[in-house]
C-alpha cells in the first residue's frame, strides 16, 4: 500500500465559523476523521505543519513546506499539502522551484466550503488529491473540483465557486473522473529531486493603471533586487513620464526587471508594439511571454537566491522548469 504523508496548513478546508468569521482549526488528523475511506486504500501520515489563513502565507512558510518534504522525501510515496485557496497558486508554483523534479507526487489541495459544512467540496478534493498523490504522477500540482493543474501554472479564477482554478496558457494534466484518474500529460522528472532553501524576497510586482506615475517604480527598484511590472495587453510601458529612463537607469544598477501582462490569457510578446519593443531590444527587459505572474514571482525569488548577475538571471529565467514557460 502507497505511504501517503499529509502536510496540513490551514485554509478553508480546514476552516470553523468563530464568531468573527472563518478560521483553521482543524488538524489533519481530524480532515481525515471527516473523509472515511481515503485510509484504506493508502497508509496515511500526518505532519502539521502550519494552521494558517493562506493569505499569512510568506515566502518561509514556503521554505518550510519545502524542508517538509525534503525531511520526509525518503519516506513516503506521494504528498498531499491541505492549503487555503488564496495563495495556493503562489505555492504551488514556489514548489516547482523548491522541489524541482520530483519523480513522487506533491499534490495541493483545499477548499471553497469547509469541510465540516453540509455543502462542501472538502471531501472530494481530498480523496482526489490522495488518488493522484498515490499515482504515477510525479511533480507538483493542484488537485482542485476533479482537475489536475500543473504547479507552475494555477491561477485562482473564481473566489466563490468550487472550480477555483484554472490552468494557463497549458492544458489540465489529467480529470478525476468516478474515483478514476485519467492523466492526460505526464510531467517530465529526474530520478531525485533538487531541492532548493533559499528564496530572495526582494522581489516586488507593480501592477500599471493608466497614470500610474514613475516614482512608484522607483520606489520599488530602490528596495528591491527585482520588479515585475504587470502592463496591459501584450506588454508595454507609457511613452511620457519617465518609465523608459526609470528602467533604463535602474538595470543599469544590476536591478532586474520582467514586463508581464494583466490579461490572463496568452501572455506577452514585448516586440509588437512600439510601446514595448525598445524594453526589450535597447534596455534589456526580461519578458514573461506565457507565464503566470505567480510563477514569474517564485522563480525570481528562487533564481535570484542563486544569482543576482544580469546575464546569469536572465540565462536562467528563460530556461522551462516544470514547464513553467514554452521553449524559446
Ligand atoms: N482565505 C482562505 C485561505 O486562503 C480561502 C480558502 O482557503 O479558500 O486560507
Amino acid at each position: 500500500m502507497k505511504r501517503i504523508l499529509l502536510i496540513a496548513t490551514g485554509g478553508t478546508i480546514a476552516s470553523r465559523e468563530t464568531g468573527d468569521g472563518l478560521a483553521p482549526g482543524i488538524s489533519a488528523e481530524g480532515l481525515l476523521e471527516l473523509v472515511p475511506g481515503i485510509e484504506g486504500k493508502v497508509r496515511v501520515e500526518c505532519a502539521e505543519l502550519l494552521s494558517l489563513d493562506s493569505t499569512n502565507m510568506t515566502p518561509e512558510h514556503w521554505l518550510m513546506i519545502a524542508g517538509c518534504i525534503r525531511k520526509n522525501y525518503g519516506n513516503y510515496d506521494g504528498f498531499v499539502i491541505t492549503h487555503g485557496t488564496d495563495t495556493l497558486a503562489y505555492t504551488a508554483a514556489a514548489l516547482s522551484y523548491l522541489v524541482k523534479g520530483s519523480p513522487k507526487p506533491i499534490v495541493l489541495t483545499g477548499a471553497q466550503k469547509p469541510i465540516c459544512f453540509d455543502s462542501t467540496d472538502s471531501k472530494e478534493n481530498l480523496r482526489d488529491a490522495f488518488l493522484c498523490a498515490a499515482s504515477d504522477m510525479p511533480g507538483v500540482s493542484i488537485v482542485f473540483d476533479h482537475k489536475v493543474i500543473l504547479g507552475t501554472r494555477a491561477k485562482k479564477t473564481r473566489s466563490k465557486s468550487f472550480s477555483a482554478f484554472e490552468s494557463i496558457n497549458y492544458p489540465d494534466l489529467g480529470v478525476i473522473r468516478d474515483g478514476e484518474l485519467l492523466r492526460f500529460i505526464r510531467q517530465s522528472c529526474g530520478e531525485e529531486p533538487e531541492f532548493s532553501e533559499a528564496l530572495n524576497t526582494h522581489v516586488a510586482l507593480l501592477k500599471l493603471i493608466p497614470g500610474t506615475g514613475r516614482e512608484i517604480l522607483d520606489f520599488l527598484f530602490e528596495r528591491n533586487d527585482a520588479v515585475v511590472i504587470e502592463s496591459f495587453g501584450v506588454g508595454g510601458l507609457p511613452e511620457s513620464g519617465g518609465f523608459y529612463e526609470c528602467v533604463g537607469e535602474w538595470l543599469r544598477r544590476g536591478r532586474i526587471a520582467v514586463l508581464t501582462t494583466q490579461v490572463e490569457n496568452e501572455g506577452s510578446d514585448l516586440g509588437v508594439y512600439h510601446v514595448g519593443h525598445r524594453l526589450k531590444e535597447e534596455l534589456g527587459v526580461l519578458e514573461a511571454y506565457d507565464m503566470t505572474t505567480e510563477a514569474v514571482l517564485a522563480k525570481l525569488m528562487w533564481i535570484m537566491a542563486k544569482t543576482k548577475n544580469a546575464p546569469e538571471v536572465e540565462k536562467l529565467f528563460y530556461t522551462p522548469v516544470a514547464m513553467d514557460m514554452f521553449p524559446r
